[in-house]
């Protein structure tokens, strides 16, 4: 099956039983009756499994080519349920540039339970190895990475990770599955915030994990039973629901993507853009091989370079709403140091280029006309 078929097919392997209904229908409820102690009919309580969910699952294995997925409450349930796997003493390397709150959940929750990270500019596979001793169970990859669009090597970290027999979890939130596979591409673990462009439309709070490991699937599947970070099944209906235009969306994402990233670069009042699709952007080749396309992510700051420059442009923006988040069909602007990457100590920002006037854009669907229109007269 072709993945725009999958995104419409992948993993619904049961019509409803009942009815015929097209669509899973939401198993409202939180336990199942049975007619003999464990006589049941595949499912007994639902924080260990709802048919919505587990149709939901389904569909996420077949996108990301995995044999078993996991929905979670969120994204941070999700990447939780992972760093569940480690214990005290064990070592972790992890991109520098990352998604606030993941840098939030391991240096304030799992350092204090014995868990060493290592943040490190990912560009060379050889300075990951670097970081990796016996004591390393996990390389943590977001690609690309969040705010500042840099492109990690998937396949490179992969090489490292399995000579060292070590896990590899890749955050693919940003690419989704119709731009890069990373189970294909040597990580061992695929996690999404299905909150973001799975989801699609601002609806939802979702995480999930996709893995081909059978045994990896069951220590996750026993963390998550054992911890409930588990979501309800109108969500999960909501999300399958996205699924089936994402191939779609996407694409627009970045048609959309690529011609508001063309215009900002042209603006004299711009100084700098982020965004994997230009030829001179630093890993622009690894992101060719790697991706389908480049997304509709991107983030720029203006020659004025302030914190107040950066205040003004988001606040004049009115089809652009200011909003955290990102990968639904509307375009949302952010202003990561006091936003999304607020969490993170300024000097570790700065350090990865998160300036105070540093502006992300999320790029939707809309017509690609308003949107550059919208950016022309808040700049002006
Ligand atoms: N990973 C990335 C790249 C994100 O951008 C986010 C949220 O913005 C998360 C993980 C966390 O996901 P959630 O907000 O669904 O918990």
């Amino acid at each position: 099956m072709k993945f725009n078929t999958k995104t419409i097919h992948g993993g619904q392997h049961e019509i409803d039983p009942a009815y015929g209904s097209v669509m899973p229908p939401i198993y409202q409820t939180s336990t199942y009756s049975q007619t003999t102690p464990g006589g049941h009919k595949g499912h007994q309580y639902a924080r260990s499994s709802n048919p919505t969910r587990s149709a939901l699952e389904g569909s996420l294995a077949a996108l990301e080519g995995g044999n078993n997925a996991l929905a979670f409450g969120s994204g941070l349930a999700a990447i939780d349920t992972v760093l569940k796997l480690l214990k005290a003493g064990d070592e972790v390397v992890s991109t520098n540039d990352l998604y606030g709150g993941t840098y939030r959940l391991f240096t304030q929750i799992f350092e204090k339970f014995g868990v060493k990270f290592h943040f490190v500019g990912m560009q060379s596979a050889e300075k990951v190895a670097s970081y990796i001793n016996e004591n390393t169970k996990l390389i943590w990859v977001e690609t690309p990475t969040n705010p500042m669009l840099n492109i990690i090597d998937i396949k490179g970290i992969a090489k490292v990770a399995k000579a060292n027999k070590v896990l590899l979890g890749v955050d693919n939130t940003f690419a989704t599955p119709y731009l890069q596979q990373p189970l294909d591409l040597g990580a061992d673990i695929v996690m999404h915030s299905a909150t973001k462009y799975l989801g699609g439309h601002s609806d939802v709070i979702m995480g999930a994990l996709i893995v081909k490991d059978q045994e990896l699937a069951d220590r996750l599947y026993f963390i998550r039973n054992s911890s409930g970070a588990v979501p309800g099944p109108q969500d999960c209906f909501l999300v399958l629901r996205g699924i089936k235009t994402l191939h779609l969306r996407v694409q627009r994402h970045c048609e959309n993507g690529r011609a508001v990233a063309e215009f900002l670069r042209s603006h004299p009042k711009i100084d700098k853009v982020y965004w994997p699709g230009f030829e001179d952007h630093p890993n622009h080749d690894i992101a060719r091989s790697q991706m389908k396309d480049f997304g509709g992510m991107m983030s720029f700051t203006t020659v004025e370079d302030s914190y107040e420059g950066a205040v003004k442009v988001v606040e004049k923006l009115k089809i652009f709403t200011l909003a955290e988040s990102l990968g639904g069909v509307e375009s949302l602007a952010g202003h990561p140091a006091s936003m999304t990457h607020g969490s993170i100590p300024k000097e570790e920002r700065e350090k990865n280029g998160i300036k105070e006037s540093l502006i992300r854009l999320s790029v939707g669907i809309e017509d690609e006309e308003d949107l550059i229109a919208d950016l022309k007269q808040a700049l002006d």
